[in-house]
This record gives structure tokens, C-alpha cells and sequence, in this order.
């Protein structure tokens, strides 16, 4: 099954992406009772294959929902629907709602919770120019829901204050927004953790995010480079006067920023650390460790 745009699962059953349809009293849709975790293919491999099952478990976990395949069986699914779009390179998606609710009840626990699951090509949060030229972001005046209200490390729908935020960059001519929080400290994007660089040290918030694979792979690499990377509460100020920043994620690894609220970082190009960090992450995408072959 060669899908132009993709190869969804649900039900027990492959199909076209175009096809794959929620019903409209899935919770996942009528109240954003959904958990899901993004995964990349490139070249053939997946990238962290089970460290994403694992964290999938934990949102699911977190949301008190399940499912009955085991980590192999959910594994085989996700690399079955990039296998039938025969993708080198390929964008997974695999979601868990809590389902239909029965009639004339609204007690979650009586759902039977739904697996979704599809590949479609791969996908960049950022585009050609703007992956070469840099980010142009803003500091968002919509601020992210904070953690006590909802545990960000559960990946979640809840997007509204990110979306809203984008609105806000694209009204001044920026294209990427860092969401603060009630206390003057930043969490994350629409899609995207972010990493500052100051006097040759990494700082990324550890409060009020999702804690990206990515982040957790920059970290690893900042590792190896012997380079300090903090995790800890990032002030809005720290960005102003950030060497670099850039953001992180599973939708196109790293991207530079080369603007911030209204001004160039440095000279304007994207930094020579987060050139080196992006080079070192495509190259941990040769580690056999780290990533499972599919076989076409
Ligand atoms: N933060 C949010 C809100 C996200 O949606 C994502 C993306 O998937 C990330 C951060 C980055 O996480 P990862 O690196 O696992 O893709």
C-alpha cells in the first residue's frame, strides 16, 4: 500500500491516511483526552524507538488510560505503517484517546481506550530558509499552562496557548514563540523545547515542559563535548542575553535561532555550538544503538 501522504492504523487495520477517520464521541476529540508521542524515521531507522514506547507508557500511565498490545506489538504497528508507505524518511505519530463514551454516562472509566497510530513523510517544524537563516522568535505574551495544571511531561492535545502564541510571532514578523510562565521563567514552543547558550554553558527549563527526546539527546551530546548543560528554571531575560538559542525536537531535530524579540543574536548567523550540536545529532542517527532498521 503506497499512500501518497501516508499509512494509518486503527481498529486492527491498515489504510490510507486519508481514510483514517476518529468518531466524533472518541473523548480524544470531544475533550482533548488524548496522549501521543511523535517518533522520526530517517534513512530506514527508527530513532529511539523504545525510549518513545517508554515515555508513550508514561503519558498513557499519567492519563490512567491503556492498551493492550505490548511494547514489540506497538513497536511492530508504528514500523508496519512506515513499512507500507516504503519512506526512508518518515514522521510517526501514535496516539492513545480514551474512546467512545457509552450512553447516558460521562464516566471516562467506562471507555475502552483507542490506539491511533500512522506515518506520514517526514516533517520539519521549520522551513529550508528558515533551517539555514534561523528562527525568528518572540517572547509570547500567552503564557503556558502551568503544571499544576496539567503535567506537561504527558504529551497532550491541550495546544490552544501554542497555537495562540504562533499567532502572535506571525503578527510581528517573527516565525517561532517560547511560552513563559506566571513566574517570569520560559517552558517551551509550539512543538519544541529550546536551549540557550551563555559564556560557553547550555541551560533548558526543567519546569513546565515536555521533556523531548530531542533535549534528552542534546544533553547526551553536550556530554561528549564536554560542554555544561543546565536543566533548571530559564528566566525570559536569559534569552536577550543569550551567545545562542535554539529549539529541539523530534520534527527536525535542531534549528537555530538567529532573532529575538526584535533583534539579531550576535552577528545574526546561526551559532557555531548549535551548528555543532545539530551536526552531532544526524551523526547519532548512524548509532546502532540508538535506532532500529526497518526492513522494507
Ligand atoms: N515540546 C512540545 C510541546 C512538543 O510537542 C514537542 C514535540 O514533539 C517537544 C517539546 C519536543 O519533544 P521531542 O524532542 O521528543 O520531539
Amino acid at each position: 500500500m503506497a499512500a501518497a501522504q501516508g499509512v494509518a492504523y486503527m481498529d486492527g487495520r491498515y489504510m490510507p491516511l486519508a481514510e483514517a477517520t476518529i468518531p466524533i464521541l472518541d473523548r480524544g476529540f470531544m475533550r482533548s483526552d488524548i496522549t501521543y508521542d511523535a517518533l522520526h524515521v530517517w534513512k530506514g531507522r527508527v530513532f529511539r524507538l523504545a525510549d518513545h514506547i517508554t515515555r508513550f507508557r508514561a503519558s498513557m500511565a499519567g492519563l490512567r488510560m491503556s492498551l493492550p498490545q505490548t511494547d514489540a506489538e506497538l513497536g511492530e504497528i508504528l514500523i508496519e505503517c512506515v513499512r507500507r508507505t516504503g519512506y526512508r524518511d518518515a514522521f510517526i505519530m501514535v496516539m492513545c484517546s480514551r474512546g467512545v463514551q457509552p450512553p447516558g454516562t460521562r464516566d471516562p472509566r467506562l471507555c475502552r481506550n483507542r490506539l491511533y497510530a500512522y506515518a506520514q513523510p517526514f516533517l520539519y517544524i521549520a522551513n529550508e530558509e528558515q533551517r539555514r537563516e534561523g528562527l525568528r522568535m518572540i517572547l509570547s505574551k500567552t503564557q503556558r499552562i502551568p503544571p499544576e495544571a496539567l503535567d506537561q511531561r504527558i504529551k497532550n492535545f491541550h495546544w490552544l496557548d501554542l497555537t495562540m502564541s504562533l499567532f502572535e510571532a506571525y503578527d510581528r514578523d517573527a516565525t517561532a514563540t517560547i511560552l513563559p510562565l506566571a513566574d517570569g521563567t520560559v517552558t517551551e514552543g509550539p512543538g519544541f523545547n529550546v536551549f540557550i547558550l551563555k559564556n560557553g554553558v547550555l541551560a533548558t527549563p526543567d519546569r513546565g515542559m515536555f521533556e523531548g527526546i530531542t533535549r534528552r539527546t542534546v544533553t547526551e551530546i553536550a556530554a561528549d563535548l564536554q560542554i555544561r548543560c543546565e536543566l533548571r528554571p530559564v528566566r525570559a531575560e536569559e534569552l536577550t542575553e543569550a551567545d545562542e538559542i535554539f529549539t529541539a525536537t523530534t520534527a527536525g531535530g535542531i534549528t537555530p535561532v538567529t532573532w529575538y524579540e526584535g533583534k539579531p543574536l550576535g552577528d545574526g548567523r546561526p551559532g557555531p555550538v548549535t551548528q555543532r550540536i545539530l551536526d552531532l545529532y544526524w551523526k547519532r542517527h548512524e548509532d546502532d544503538a540508538l535506532n532500529t532498521a526497518i526492513e522494507y
